[in-house]
């Protein structure tokens, strides 16, 4: 059987794609079908069609999965943001679980007897929705000219106006419809990536859950109009300075009518921190590389808590540490989970306070101030400066002196301290021996994984074990493979839902130094 552009085709939804469309077969011809959920009977209209598979657009539901449901947002459909909302949150944690079982299989080369062996039941949120502490809105202009903010449609660079996304908090809104009101009222543009002109491109806002602080960062198209580059002193000078508190009044001006938007945030309960960020590329970065504070403080903070993930329930163990969060640093997105992603990595560690570990990727120190508490020397490696400040400035609000943190690529830095050594300007106290040869190495890269020199390097450095958070299990299997290669065995794997609603997943991986 063919199919052509615009055919009508009934199909049964049997599965669904990793992108979340669902997935149907007639006479094994295979149809991909955006919005449709497994068990659903729909009928479509053929928008894409090769010899083999075809993708169409839902038209009509005839008749309904047992495991759709209602979704909370009127805009899942056109918003790039969830591809999961119709379909049941227990049906996602399940989707979630097979995404990462066939990723090991297929792409990690593992047999499905070894992956059942280690693999752990997901982690799922009691309340899957108003999960994020920071939301990334596009400013931009609607056909009538009005400045608008909202959401990217799904794999495009259209705005679709929208202040009130249900997996961020409350006060989005709010502060979305200030600044907006404040750019009407001002004059301000919205930046236009065709033309390269107009000023706000982006609007970031952070929430610390647990102490209730909001940042706000406006990102403009401008270069920063004075003092050169924001260089190591600086960063510092600022954190420290804001510990003295809000430093509003002695402003450089780099908005029009700055303070009058200021002024209008402080007065949304909890903000304590304004900022611009400096981005004139024509780039698709949300984020430049400089940042001003305008108003209050530089960094907000929030507390995570360590959990027993092997009781029901997952209660709290007492243990606990606060961070500084810069808007420059990544922090994870859902702090709920998150408690239950270190808890994970920090049973997997297997600590018993005589190790040393380094942990790449580190961002603020998260994870290595956890694993400090319960290990004899940590190294943390993180490429932004800004994070590695946060870092310092959190171990030593910690209370922990047993982490140190150096800036640079984890595949760059690594290698160079097996190869070369310890140089002293680097770290303050530090055993080479040790360092070359760790107990436990700890990572946790973004979705393109580790670089190959890092795992190259942590196969020569042979420690005891890996614990491998990430948030794309696709490369995670790519990189076990080479790890297990190189002589190590899969011991524990457990995803854990850091992105509800999404078809995104973190995991938590064990892999232990085979002995011969
Ligand atoms: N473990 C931290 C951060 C994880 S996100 C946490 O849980 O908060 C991944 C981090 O890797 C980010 O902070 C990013 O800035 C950093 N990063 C990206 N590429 C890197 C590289 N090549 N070397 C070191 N760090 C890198």
């Amino acid at each position: 059987m063919e199919y052509k552009k615009n055919d009508q085709v009934t199909v049964t939804i049997q599965d669904i794609g990793s992108g979340g469309e669902g997935i149907g077969r007639v006479n094994g011809f295979t149809l991909f079908i955006k919005d449709a959920v497994a068990g659903d009977i729909v009928e479509a209209r053929i928008t894409k069609c090769t010899k083999n598979y075809a993708y169409g657009r839902l038209e009509k539901v005839i008749t309904p999965s047992p495991f759709r449901v209602e979704p909370r947002c009127r805009l899942h459909r056109q918003c790039g943001g969830c591809q999961l909302q119709t379909l049941s949150y227990d049906k996602q944690l399940e989707f979630k679980q097979k995404k990462i079982r066939d990723d090991l299989i297929r792409i990690g080369g593992f047999s499905p007897g070894q992956v059942d062996a280690c693999m752990e039941p997901i982690v799922g949120m009691e309340d899957p929705f108003c999960y994020r502490n920071k939301a990334q809105y596009p400013v931009g202009t609607d056909k009538n000219g009005n400045v608008i903010t909202g959401f990217y449609a799904g794999r495009t660079h259209n705005i679709i106006a929208n202040t009130d996304c249900c997996l961020g908090v409350p006060e989005n809104e709010r502060i979305l419809q200030c600044v907006l009101r404040y750019m009407e009222e001002n004059h301000v543009t919205a930046y236009d990536e065709a033309s390269g002109q107009g000023l706000i491109r982006h609007v970031l806002i952070r929430k610390g859950f647990t102490s209730g602080e909001i940042m706000v960062c406006l990102v403009i198209n401008q270069k920063v109009t004075h003092t050169s580059c924001m260089c190591d002193k600086d960063v510092r000078s600022r954190v420290f300075d804001s510990v003295s508190g809000p430093n509003s009044g002695k402003e450089q001006q780099y908005l029009p009518a700055q303070e009058k938007l200021c002024r209008e945030l402080a007065k949304i309960d909890g903000m304590t921190s304004v900022s611009v960020n400096f981005n004139p590329e024509g780039n698709n970065v949300i984020m430049g590389k400089e940042i001003r504070t305008i108003w209050g403080n530089p960094t907000i903070s929030d507390t995570i808590h360590v959990r027993d993930m092997g009781r029901k329930g997952y209660p709290f163990t007492g243990q606990e540490l606060t961070f500084h969060i810069s808007p420059l640093s990544f922090y994870q997105i859902n702090p709920v989970q998150t408690e239950k992603l270190y808890s994970l990595a920090l049973e997997y560690a297997g600590l018993t306070g005589q190790e040393t570990l380094w942990d790449l990727y580190c961002g603020i120190g998260t994870i290595s101030l956890f694993l400090a508490r319960d290990a004899k020397k940590v190294y943390g490696v993180e490429v932004i400066p800004q994070a590695i400040y946060d870092a310092r400035r959190n171990a030593e609000e910690n209370g922990i002196s047993n982490a140190e943190f150096i800036v640079g690529k984890a595949e760059v830095v690594l290698p160079a301290f097996y190869e070369h050594g310890v140089s002293e300007k680097d770290f303050r106290e530090a055993s080479a021996e040790a360092m070359r040869h760790p107990d436990v190495i700890v990572v946790d890269p973004p979705r393109k994984g580790c670089g190959e020199a890092c795992l190259s390097t942590i196969l020569k450095m042979k420690p005891e074990r890996v614990v491998y958070v990430s948030c794309d299990p696709a490369t995670l299997a790519r990189d076990l493979a080479v790890l297990c290669d190189g002589g190590y065995e899969l011991r524990r794997v457990r995803g854990v839902d850091q992105f509800p609603q999404t078809v995104h997943v973190e995991c938590v991986v064990e892999i232990q130094r085979k002995h011969m």
